[in-house]
């Protein structure tokens, strides 16, 4: 039998990648530096070295299904020390997306979401259901109220005698908005997250990374336990040097999010169980968290964003600016939705809460197939390192 192999380049894909960042993949001569000078690399079957030559040659299924893509942080140690300027560190941020618009379904919302072109529809479209759910707020409230009462069901969420959002947007319509599209994305991550794990397991054996055959549930989840204080403590991002100083900004929007699900899943016990409306007031601790992580949010995005245009080694393209644009949005539309809100200013508070809405919406409903899906695929595939005792 012949040991020779015939590979043909996966053009398209190369293309794919260039235009993701990923543009310098050629320059690579596959010295190894990068591999050497990863803090993060495993000593069997080091990265980036070999998704470079794999990137070179275009070959998708290998990279998208390789687990290691995901352990790499983007620190950009591997790209200053590149000595052909090869920018290993892109080339991998530009695997990882082309894995996640690889996995999630339905397909035509993960090519929209990464056209610049298709934006406007993607603002537009939640921008149209806002508008007319406000519409009926405020129009049809005596017809709501009769139909809600026939279900024992209070329609109006709304404080009286001040600005409340929820006279503008109802609180049911914007729920009810927003519990099925959180239902949703679960589904698709669930889904999505089966066949990765699935695939990275199955490439973890074929290049003899991991002596484990098959996946056993129960441990997997021991190791998705162990590696979730690595993920909060960021202790892989504090092991890179060139840019240490990103996991800062990184945790506090990490730790924004975590914050602004708890105050969320707070309100709406309070709402629902306890049938208390808001507003609530600012002397109430969850109204205090509420605060602090829009705020922490806002500077966290900003630091982001301060970072990427500082940075000439790190390559940034409309993946990158869509996420920040989208975590800078919400922090901001959150924080002056209070402020006016606070200060009297009803109509100019309703608008900006309709822009809030339009922000989240994008944030929640595109998820499985914007940059910030890598939050799920990143943690996925260190428990599975932890498993598979890649280290
Ligand atoms: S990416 Fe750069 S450092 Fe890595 S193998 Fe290629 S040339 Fe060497
Ligand atoms: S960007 Fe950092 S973590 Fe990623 S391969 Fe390069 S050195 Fe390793």
């Amino acid at each position: 039998m012949s040991d020779k192999y015939l590979v043909q380049p996966d053009l398209a894909y190369i293309n794919e990648l260039e235009m993701l960042g990923a543009d310098t993949l050629k320059k690579c001569f596959q010295c190894a530096t990068c591999s050497v000078a990863c803090p993060i690399a495993p000593e069997n079957s080091p990265f980036p070295r070999k998704e470079m030559i794999a990137a070179s040659w275009g070959l998708k299924d290998k990279l998208v299904s390789n687990g290691d893509i995901w352990l790499c942080h983007e620190c950009g140690d591997c790209s200053d020390l590149c000595p052909r300027g090869a920018r290993p560190g892109d080339v991998l941020s530009a695997i990882r997306y082309t894995a996640i618009k690889e996995y999630a379904r339905p397909k035509f919302l993960a090519n929209a979401v990464e056209d610049p072109k298709k934006l406007p529809f993607l603002i537009a479209i939640p921008g149209l259901w806002f508008a007319l759910l406000a519409y009926i707020t405020m129009t049809a409230g005596d017809t709501m109220t009769k139909i809600f009462s026939t279900f024992g069901i209070e329609w109006s969420h709304g404080g009286h005698g001040e600005i409340a959002h929820a006279n503008f947007f109802s609180t049911w319509f914007v729920d009810m908005t927003f519990v099925p599209i959180a239902t949703l994305v679960v589904i698709i991550f669930a889904l999505s997250l089966k066949r990765f794990v699935t695939d990275i397991h199955q490439n973890a054996v074929d290049e003899g990374k991991t002596d484990k055959t098959s996946i056993e549930i129960k441990g997997f989840l021991q190791s998705l336990i162990k590696v979730l204080p690595v993920v909060l403590k960021h202790d892989k991002f504090n092991q890179c040097e060139a840019n240490h100083d990103r996991a800062t900004a990184h945790m506090m929007v990490l730790y924004s999010f975590i914050g602004l699900f708890i105050v969320t899943s707070i309100f709406f016990v309070v709402l629902y169980i306890f049938s208390i409306p808001g507003p609530y007031s600012q002397l109430n601790p969850v109204k205090w968290l509420a605060n602090i992580s829009g705020a922490a949010l806002v500077i966290g995005a900003t630091l982001m964003i301060k970072n990427r245009l500082g940075k000439k080694d790190l390559v940034s393209t409309y993946k990158d600016w869509y996420i920040l644009g989208i975590v800078l949005s919400l922090g901001v539309t959150g924080l002056l939705t209070e402020m006016t809100r606070l200060a009297g200013y009803a109509g100019v508070s309703y608008f900006i809460y309709w822009l809030h809405l339009i922000t989240i919406f994008n944030l929640f409903a595109f998820l499985p197939f914007s940059k910030m899906a890598h939050l799920v695929y990143r943690t996925t595939a260190m428990a599975y390192a932890e498993y598979a005792n890649r280290k």
